[in-house]
């Protein structure tokens, strides 16, 4: 492939934007990438961007989704022991009631975990632990 201006050249990168051919005299390095001089450096850099903040979005949603997992969690167990309380009491409705809500609550808790250990956490503080 040829430089799109100077055909006589061959090129040594596409444009991340537009996929043309640049030679040396052409070729703008803009962050994780290349373009031809022009609006596509700008495009390009949109482009860069859009993907950075793509990633972080990923990052924290998955973030939140540990928490609230581990908030069901804790909720879970909370439940099972306020249950059992109330069975050493009285082995009434209420203390089923929160036993059975507790294992749903707990079981939930545990798959939600797991979901969210399958995607990587672009997170410094977690991953040192
Ligand atoms: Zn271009
Ligand atoms: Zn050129």
């Amino acid at each position: 492939m040829n430089c799109y201006i100077h055909h006589e050249k061959s090129a040594v990168g596409i444009c991340k934007s537009c996929g043309r051919g640049l030679c040396q005299d052409c070729v703008v390095e803009v962050g994780e990438g290349i373009s031809c001089a022009g609006p596509c450096e700008e495009k390009v850099r949109i482009i860069n961007r859009m993907v950075e903040g793509n990633a972080r979005v990923l990052s924290t949603s998955n973030q939140s989704m540990r928490t609230a997992a581990l908030f069901i969690l804790i909720l879970g167990i909370a439940f099972l022991i306020f249950g059992a309380w109330q069975y050493s009491i009285e082995s009434d409705f209420l203390a089923t009631f929160l036993m059975v809500f507790g294992l749903v609550f707990l079981g939930y808790g545990v798959v939600r975990l797991r979901k969210s250990a399958q995607y990587p956490v672009a997170d410094s503080t977690d991953s040192k632990s």
